[in-house]
Order: C-alpha cells, then sequence, then structure tokens
C-alpha cells in the first residue's frame, strides 16, 4: 500500500454464494492514461448476480458493480479527453482501438474482452480485490482506463447516465445494430429485467410495428406497457403459441432473448417466422447447451446470433443516446423501479433473484 492509495466503500462478494456485503478497500492513485471517477449513481445488473450466484465464474474478493454514472475527480498522465468536474459513464468492454476487430469496426468484438480479470486496489488486510468487469462501480469511487471512460452532457440526469453503460447501450445496440430491426417489424422479447425492457423501448424507438414483451412475471406487464410494448404474454412452455397467435400464426420477425438460457433461446426460437431473426442478449452458462434440429435449421431459414458486448461501439452509441434523453425522444425513468443506498444494494441483487422489479439503481451521497 503507497501513501496515495485511498479508502473507499465498496460492495464486495467473497465466494460464489456469498451474500455480499459493503467493506472498506484500498484504491492506487490513477496512473497514466487512467482516470479516477466518484460514483454517483450505479444500476444493479444481472451479470453480476451470475458471478454472485457461481452461474459465471469470476475471481474473488470481487467489487460489484459494472453500469454506473459519476464524475472525474482526478486524471492520470496523459489524459486529456476528459477533466476534474466532467460527468462519465462508464465502459466495462471498452476497445483497444488497435487489434484486429477494432481496425474491422467491430469493436464490440476487442480481443481484449474476456481478457484474464486483473486485481485492483487491496482489502484493508492486503488481499488484492478484482472490480466486476474490469469496472467494480458499487464503489464510492473507481479508477479506470481512459478507454473506460465516455464523457456526457452535465444536463443528462445521472440517473438516468448510469443506464447508458450496461442495459440500456445493450438494448439499443441489440436492436439498432445487431438485429437491425426495420420499421413495421414485429418483434418479441424474452425476459424483461433492465436489459430486456431496454430492448422493448428500442424496438419501439426502431419503429417496429408489434412489440410483444414476455416474462414468467406477470407483474411485468406494466413496465413492459410502459416501456412500449403492445402486448404482454406469460413467458411459459406455450409461449411461441402466444406469440404466433398475436402475429397470424406465422411468428415475429425478431425475436430477443434477454434472459440467457437454453430454455427460453428455444422458445425465441420457436416464437420467430421462417426466415426471421433471433438474437440473444442475455449471458448464460457454459454447461447449458441448445439443441436446434438439423432439419428445422434448414426448413425454417432462421438466422440465430448474439449481441456480444453489446454489437456496437460504446463511444458512438452512448453519446447518441445521452443526446436523445437530453433531447426528450428517449425517457429512461420508468426503468428505475427502485432506489438504495449503497448498504441496500445487497438486498437489491436479492430482489434481482425473486424477480421484481426492473432496475435498481444506488444512489452514493
Ligand atoms: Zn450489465
Ligand atoms: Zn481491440
Amino acid at each position: 500500500m503507497s501513501a496515495a492509495d485511498r479508502t473507499v466503500r465498496a460492495l464486495v462478494a467473497t465466494g460464489p454464494g456469498e451474500q455480499p456485503s459493503v467493506v472498506e478497500i484500498r484504491q492506487p492513485p490513477p496512473g497514466p492514461g487512467e482516470v479516477r471517477l466518484r460514483i454517483r449513481v450505479a444500476g444493479v445488473c444481472h451479470s453480476d448476480l451470475s458471478m454472485i450466484d457461481g452461474t459465471v465464474a469470476a475471481p474473488f474478493p470481487l467489487v460489484l458493480g459494472h453500469e454506473a454514472a459519476g464524475e472525474v475527480v482526478e486524471v492520470g498522465d496523459g489524459v486529456d479527453t476528459v477533466a476534474p468536474g466532467d460527468h462519465a459513464v462508464l465502459v466495462w468492454a471498452p476497445p483497444c482501438r488497435r487489434c484486429w476487430f477494432c481496425a474491422h469496426e467491430e469493436p464490440w468484438l476487442c480481443e481484449r474482452n474476456g481478457a484474464p480479470p486483473a486485481p485492483r486496489g487491496s482489502t484493508l488486510d492486503g488481499r488484492p480485490v478484482y472490480p466486476t468487469l474490469g469496472v467494480g462501480a458499487l464503489a464510492d469511487e473507481v479508477v479506470v482506463p481512459r478507454e473506460a471512460i465516455v464523457p456526457v452532457p452535465p444536463v443528462l440526469p445521472l440517473e438516468q447516465a448510469a443506464l447508458l453503460g450496461c442495459a440500456v447501450l445493450t438494448g439499443f445496440g441489440a436492436v439498432g445494430r445487431t438485429a437491425r430491426v426495420a420499421a413495421g417489424a414485429s418483434v418479441a422479447v424474452i425476459g424483461l429485467g433492465g436489459v430486456g425492457l431496454s430492448v422493448v423501448a428500442a424496438a419501439r424507438a426502431a419503429g417496429a410495428g408489434t412489440v410483444i414483451a414476455a416474462d414468467l412475471s406477470p407483474a411485468k406487464e406494466d413496465l413492459a406497457r410502459a416501456m412500449g410494448a403492445d402486448h404482454f404474454v406469460v413467458s411459459d412452455t406455450a409461449l411461441h403459441r402466444g406469440v404466433r397467435s398475436l402475429t397470424e400464426g406465422r411468428g415475429v420477425d425478431h425475436a430477443f432473448e434477454c434472459v440467457g438460457r437454453s430454455a427460453t433461446i428455444t422458445a425465441a426460437w420457436r416464437c420467430t417466422r421462417r426466415g426471421g431473426q433471433v438474437t440473444v442478449v442475455g449471458m448464460g452458462a457454459a454447461d447449458d447447451m441448445v439443441q436446434l434440429s438439423a432439419l428445422d435449421i434448414f426448413h425454417s431459414g432462421r438466422t440465430l446470433r448474439a449481441a456480444s458486448f453489446s454489437g456496437t461501439d460504446p463511444f458512438v452509441e452512448i453519446p447518441r443516446l445521452a443526446d436523445a434523453v437530453v433531447g426528450g425522444s428517449l425517457d429512461l425513468t420508468p426503468l428505475i423501479t427502485h432506489r438504495t443506498g449503497l448498504a441496500g444494494a445487497a438486498d437489491a441483487f436479492a430482489r434481482m433473484r425473486r424477480g421484481e422489479g426492473a432496475r435498481s439503481i444506488v444512489v452514493f451521497d
């Protein structure tokens, strides 16, 4: 530990299946090319829950949180993209701008994504801690590379800014960039967490003709309609029949799977018309296998693809979405169903596990 290290509060998980808790950790100062950001608002996202529960492997102790906005408080040598006082959104898959994929205009597939996690900072007794997805935003402050910082206008409300970092970026990237939903298209969205509801909003914004939202919980219907859905269907084993009955028996042009499970990927496939497109947005487990028959793949003529890492360039999409919010054409406030302080963040994960509400946000003092 150096004299310049700072002590901050953070929500830390100590192992898979362990209840996370707020503890103090040590953070180093920003080095060359790095930025220290004071977190003002952080969203509670499902990917973190997958790591807490052990569905997705993660290193521990893990500083949770990867969807946030805040204020720059210090920059390291060589940083001229932001200055102290600027508002910014954190990006959890910052493109390197140098690899083959970045050079070929697919920065969301950057070779740096999926790199082994690196520790940053330590517990007070000196053990290294790992920031979730390189961010670790459920903390008073973070220190990240400048590539992970997207400046946003100060008039953009920080509560909505935070959501642009993961759920909304992912939803709009999947609809606008990966699937390229055209005006008039029919769309089904399966799984109505923060990402799924963002897909609903993005489909509406893209001019979709019919938007059908589906979730296990009937309580999600009002949220889905608030975000722009025309219809709501309970996501049970007959989901495809419900969706087909709303599309003259054919199925939708586009189905978006926002859960990350083989069962819902298969359901999305069956909800889609011949020649339609299935876009997988949810991140699932390594051993959860999807089965499709060879004949069905041929006969249905469907396309199955994934909106990996939002399928978009966050440095293009986040400013565009920020402008839409500031200009009044995009309102993300219906997504926010719970607000809490850092001490209530662990309860927010428990609520998510029960499938309640949409986004819980943590508002820092
Ligand atoms: Zn997320
Ligand atoms: Zn790259």
